[in-house]
């Protein structure tokens, strides 16, 4: 008996061992892991979570590992936040952040996924592990392949912003830069794979990489005490969170965690410069047209996206929508987002905080039903994107005569805290 049986294909159903493989021979379809429902109903329920540690591994039965997890431990279980102050200036009820800008080890909700297909590399025996990478996943890979000790190549796009390049290198990997886009890094990521086989994470791990990100969606109910969102925006870049935020819930349905009937609507966010899926979305067709990127989301600019159809299939599906926002909508959500709830997220964030704003605005979204933002990655790592936008600090002499003359120069314009409904 055992929680996981096998690999199938979405498409066809072919049926495939517990391997590193990712395609159906038979169609070219994904392959995903497949659970014995029934049996983890019996092994799994609220308490057995409850009294487990505050990681991502307390939902270990709905998770394709063998036995004990062995790196990632102290990933996932990232706070829910009730944004009160955000809700009052978006003018709705009820609204929370899910905030994985502080995810262990590198603040974004790449250490689910990495968490994930790291532990299954090593059960599967391989020395080295890889990915092609917008630059996060390279942060966690990195982190994660140290920590185990295993051999480490990540591939970026070149420009990438210093945090994020400092942010793998830190670590020890091999780091290579391609001078492209994230497409022409992945592209060349499918020779590699092939050619040298390594575990790259999100290319022949993928069916287990993409599992991790279910652990979002399971914690987001959980911590609304068992209970499901009315609605969640949650953002797109290659289509691997958004679908498994969906599978999470309805599988915390079939194993008996939550009572709760109804489907949350889940809306897909993107920037305007790389907003394949919103494109598709809109024109009510399941044919994605890749495009070129050009936006300062950097990590969700991905112009073909190998999962947008899942993510086009789970959107409609949940009664769902979606929107694209502008760099500048982005730039001003990243500061909305902090100086009402504290949390500084990148560019990722600002554009699934932008988009929530304009749904809501829309009437996409009924101001009085649970809402659920989510916050993906941390702003630290992309100072690039808001500099130029937020004031600079004063710079005085250390005298109290220059802090009095300053404030009283400022004395007219300086309220604290700021109210809410003042913010742009
Ligand atoms: C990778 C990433 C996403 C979403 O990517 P998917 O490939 O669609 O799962 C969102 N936000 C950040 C910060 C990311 O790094
Ligand atoms: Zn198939």
């Amino acid at each position: 008996m055992s929680n996981v049986t096998g690999l199938a294909c979405r498409e066809c159903g072919q049926e495939y061992p517990i391997a590193p493989l990712h395609v159906c021979e038979m169609c070219f379809g994904p392959l995903e892991v497949v659970y014995d429902y029934e049996y983890i109903r019996k092994q799994l329920s609220r308490k057995v979570i409850e009294s487990r540690p505050q990681s991502l591994w307390r939902y270990r039965e709905l998770l394709p590992v063998n036995g004990e997890p062995s790196v990632g431990l102290h990933s996932g279980f990232t706070p829910l936040v009730k944004a009160d102050r955000l809700a009052a200036h978006l003018g709705v009820k009820e609204l929370y952040v899910k905030d994985d800008s502080v995810n262990h080890p590198t603040f974004s909700y790449k250490d689910r996924v990495v968490s994930v297909a790291i532990s299954k590399a090593i059960e599967f025996g391989f020395d080295t592990v890889s990915c092609a990478s917008t630059g996060n996943l390279a942060n966690s890979v990195s982190a994660h392949a140290a920590r185990a000790g295993l051999r480490c190549f990540i591939f970026i796009p070149a420009d990438l912003e210093q945090g994020k390049i400092i942010g793998s290198t830190i670590y020890g990997p091999r780091a290579v830069g391609i001078r492209g886009n994230y497409d022409d890094v992945n592209r060349l990521c499918s020779e590699i794979a092939d050619k040298y086989g390594w575990a790259f994470v999100n290319i022949n791990l993928r069916p287990y990489y993409t599992e991790g990100a279910k652990t979002y969606g399971f914690e987001i109910a959980e911590q609304l005490g068992w209970k499901l969102p009315q609605h969640v925006i949650v953002p797109t870049a290659g289509g691997t969170i958004l679908p498994k935020v969906a599978k999470a819930f309805e599988e915390m349905k079939k194993v008996g965690l939550i009572d709760d009937p109804h489907t949350p609507k889940i809306y897909t966010a993107q920037a305007a410069g790389c907003a394949p899926v919103i494109h598709a979305l809109h024109k009510g067709t399941d044919l994605i047209v890749p495009v070129k990127p050009n936006t300062i989301a950097k990590s969700i600019a991905i112009g073909n996206p190998a999962d947008g159809y899942y993510v086009l299939r789970a959107v409609r599906d949940s009664g769902g929508w979606g929107e694209a926002v502008t760099d500048q909508e982005i730039v001003e959500a990243i500061q909305l987002l902090a100086q009402t709830e504290g949390i500084f997220t990148e560019p990722a964030g600002g554009t699934t905080v932008a988009v929530a704003k304009k749904l809501i605005e829309q009437g996409r979204i009924p101001r009085n039903e649970s809402i659920v933002i989510s916050i993906t990655g941390n702003g630290y790592k992309t100072i690039e994107a808001v500099m130029g936008h937020v004031n600079q600090p004063f710079t005085i002499n250390a005298r109290l005569q220059d802090f009095d003359s300053l404030y009283q120069s400022l004395a007219a314009t300086v309220a604290s805290p700021v109210p809410a409904a003042e913010l742009h």
